[in-house]
């Protein structure tokens, strides 16, 4: 990818794209090209298309997408459907319309069927039933995946796609019931520490086991990616290690500080068993992940002080920082 390449990161004010831009930017990628929600909303054909047809954008990294854990997925199937398929659609079509060189798209670990033999690998995918709770939002990403095959295969286009398993760090979304479990259980202990609660309520049995990868290690890697992987085949993107939730709530505990109790509420779904990715190809391709979830779960907890003290500012002063 040259230096002076233009290099449309699509959603980049989220977690993914956020450092994207950051990690462009310290290599020496200055030719980006960003549009806020308000400027292009990628759910509409005709934006797009006329967004590509004037910007001519050499790569694109196709990290706009509807997210959430597992409340968001429950309480919005329609939405992440939809969304996920009219972003992905139209911003692969246009690239493949205007001549972009290579786009990049994230898939997901959801992707992979519920009871699949752990850890799951790139050919795995397409092999059984999906996990209930993610299935719209899954449905959707299978599609992207095998739109960039599709279109690699008649258009000869160079499309990839990467699996990441859990993705967190400091810009995440923190402390709602549409959150992802990691960012959900800081606010949750950080809460009880500074009101002094008793007990922290962790959903569902603490059984389930997750894979995280810092979201640094996963600019990195995307970037490593587009340079240097051509494969038309999805390639995972895991840390390799795997760990319970009630593990990974026993840790957050530590790092937050809080001394009460968890108790587990079986009336929230586990969601799928286990996800563990199999990163043996990224691995080959020499890309490993840098920050261990120790290291990634403080530097996330200290973006989450950061954010709750702006918005305590805020709310004192009554103006809003940017
Ligand atoms: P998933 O990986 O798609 O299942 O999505 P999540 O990150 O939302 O949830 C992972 C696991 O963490 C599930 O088994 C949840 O039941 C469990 N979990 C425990 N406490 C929480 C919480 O406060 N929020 C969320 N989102 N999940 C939680």
């Amino acid at each position: 990818m040259e230096k002076q390449a233009r290099i449309y990161v699509a959603g980049h004010t989220g977690l993914v794209g956020k450092s994207l831009v950051r990690e462009l930017n310290k290599k020496g990628y200055t030719n980006l090209l960003t549009r806020s929600h308000q400027e292009l909303d990628l759910t509409r054909q005709i934006e797009v298309e006329r967004f590509f047809s004037q910007e001519r954008p050499d790569y694109v990294f196709l990290a706009a997408a509807r997210v959430g854990g597992i409340g968001a997925n429950s309480s919005y199937p329609a939405d992440f459907i939809y969304e996920n398929l009219m972003i992905q659609t139209n911003t692969i079509h246009s690239a493949y319309a205007s001549g972009v060189k290579k786009l990049l798209f994230f898939g997901s670990a959801c992707m992979y069927p519920k009871h699949c033999l752990q850890p799951m690998n790139e050919d795995n995918l397409l092999t059984g039933r999906l996990e209930s709770t993610s299935e719209p939002y899954a449905i959707a990403k299978i599609a992207g995946v095998k739109m960039c095959e599709a279109y690699n295969r008649q258009y000869k286009t160079s499309f990839i796609c990467i699996i990441p398993s859990n993705i967190y760090g400091p810009d995440d979304h923190f402390g709602s019931q549409d959150s992802h479990v990691l960012p959900a259980l800081i606010d949750k202990f950080h809460q009880a520490k500074i009101n002094n609660f008793d007990s922290v309520i962790v959903w569902g049995s603490g059984n389930p086991r997750r894979e995280f990868v810092f979201i640094d290690d996963v600019a990195k890697a995307a970037i490593f990616l587009i340079t240097s992987y051509n494969g038309s085949t999805a390639i995972n993107l895991g840390s390799g290690e795997n760990i319970s939730i009630k593990e990974l709530a026993m840790v957050i505990k530590d790092i937050v500080g809080y001394k009460g109790e968890l108790i587990f509420d079986n009336t929230k779904p586990d969601g799928a068993p286990e996800k563990s990715l199999d990163a043996t190809k990224i691995r080959k391709l020499g890309w490993l992940p840098k920050t261990s979830l120790e290291e990634g779960i403080a530097k996330t907890y200290l973006g989450y002080q950061t954010a709750v003290k702006l918005s305590n500012n805020e709310a004192e002063t009554g103006v809003k920082k940017i």
